[in-house]
């Protein structure tokens, strides 16, 4: 594998889903603080930098205007594309969709299960998006975290892997029970000021619980991957990476879901579920090959994600920069893209020329000569590219799978 390819196993291209007031923004927020503050390992101003930045966009009424960021997590660069929470924005969640690679859904734990989560997992059903789940808002009066895991079931078909048990709930909310350690998690200090969590001994009162909910994690487990089966009926004992593995697998092939939880809102649980993001959910080469056409629209095509094959990318959103103007997003499944360089839009069959190419973050935004395969991207300067359309290398021209999406239902009183 190529050193390019390497670094695609780390990658990670994510959205978030929710219910609106599930906490999606601050699920979002709390991640650019903590992968902030890990940046540059120990460099605790560079996340002080970024709540300001966020303070003062909060003020102007925005929070993250960029419809993909990328952040870094020990070592992993995650890519986190914006996923519209209200109803209105369904076909706008399908386009999404097709670009990420895996997502994580939040729930309130005081509603569980809501209309608007129920209608973004059957889509992410439909594009076989890998997904873990946070169940957030575990401090609030009335949260009930195995309820919100019984709606997962009932509602949404899900076959939840619990990883986590909340220890308290609503005032009492301090942290988790982590089912593959067996360790309790707290957080009683100031996390936002740079303090990590605390690693303790399960409290003695939730013993039984955590004892009964590995039991049931080990059990969905081995029911959804053989690996995992073959060694649970010999009686064998797991080791945690061994658990992992199959968790990953599991999640990965849209099999079951990981469950965490916490409260982002009171800064406990947030760590974890970005280590989960790097543990569980799939790089690009995890994925399938994206399935296209040739110029014809009948012969098949795959593009595989590697740098050494021809350049192809699908563009799924169009923003209006105040300083740069008009930017197409775009994620690129396949080659290399060079700023300057001409490729064509397969889909309208024009040429387009590849202005500046940006790399978006929380808060600022980075020129790059080129991008390649797996990367999220703003371009400059591209004239007749709508979303949904495909860019491509001249001589390898591909149409990615054409999307289709329902007509809006417009009612009339
Ligand atoms: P979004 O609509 O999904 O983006 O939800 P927001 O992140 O904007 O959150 C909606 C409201 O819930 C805001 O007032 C948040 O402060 C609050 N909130 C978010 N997470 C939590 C949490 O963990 N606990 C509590 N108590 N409130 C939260």
């Amino acid at each position: 594998m190529a050193a390019a390819d390497n670094a695609l196993a780390k990658l990670r291209n994510i959205g978030i889903m929710a219910h609106i007031d599930a906490g999606k923004t601050t699920t979002t927020e709390r991640i650019l603080f903590y992968t902030g503050i890990t940046y540059k390992i120990g460099e605790v101003h560079e996340g002080a930098a970024v709540m300001d930045w966020m303070e003062q966009e909060q003020e102007r009424g925005i929070t993250i205007t960029s419809a993909a960021t990328k952040v870094e997590w020990k070592g992993h660069p995650i890519n986190i594309i914006d996923t519209p929470g209200h109803v209105d924005f369904t076909v706008e969640v399908e386009r999404n969709l097709r670009v990420l690679d895996g997502a994580i859904a939040v729930y309130d734990g005081v509603a569980g299960v809501e209309p608007q989560t129920e209608n973004v997992w059957r889509q992410a059903d439909k594009y076989n998006v890998p997904r873990m789940c946070f169940v957030n808002k575990l401090d609030r009066t009335g949260a009930d975290f195995f309820r919100c895991v019984q709606m997962m079931i009932d509602r949404l078909n899900a076959i939840p892997l619990v990883l986590q048990i909340p220890i308290g709930l609503e005032g009492d909310h301090i942290g988790v029970v982590d089912l593959i350690g067996m360790r309790a998690l707290t957080w009683r200090g100031e996390t936002m000021k740079g303090e990590d969590y605390a690693v303790e001994e399960i409290p003695a009162d939730l013993a039984d619980d955590a004892a009964l909910w590995r039991d049931k994690l080990l059990e969905t487990l081995a029911d959804v991957d053989d690996a995992i089966m073959e060694k649970y009926l010999e009686g064998e004992e797991l080791s945690g990476d061994e658990i992992k593995a199959g968790i990953r697998r599991a999640t990965v092939a849209g099999k079951a879901n990981p469950v965490l939880c916490g409260s982002a809102f009171k800064n406990k649980g947030v760590q974890p579920m970005l280590d989960a993001v790097i543990d569980y959910l799939p790089s690009p080469l995890d994925i399938p090959a994206i399935e296209g056409t040739a110029t014809d629209g009948e012969t098949p095509l795959l593009r595989r994600p590697s740098v050494s094959e021809p350049f192809s990318a699908l563009a799924f959103k169009i923003q209006t920069d105040k300083h740069l103007g008009k930017l197409t997003y775009v994620r690129i499944y396949s080659g290399k893209l060079e700023s300057g360089s001409q490729v064509i839009n397969s889909t309208k069959d024009r040429k387009e020329r590849i202005g500046k190419i940006y790399q978006m973050h929380a808060n600022k935004r980075e020129e790059k000569s080129s991008a390649q395969a797996g990367d999220i991207i703003a371009v400059q300067g591209l004239k007749q590219t709508t979303t949904g359309d495909t860019l491509c290398d001249p001589a390898n021209a591909v149409i990615l799978e054409s999307m289709t999406f329902p007509e809006p239902v417009i009612q009339v009183a």
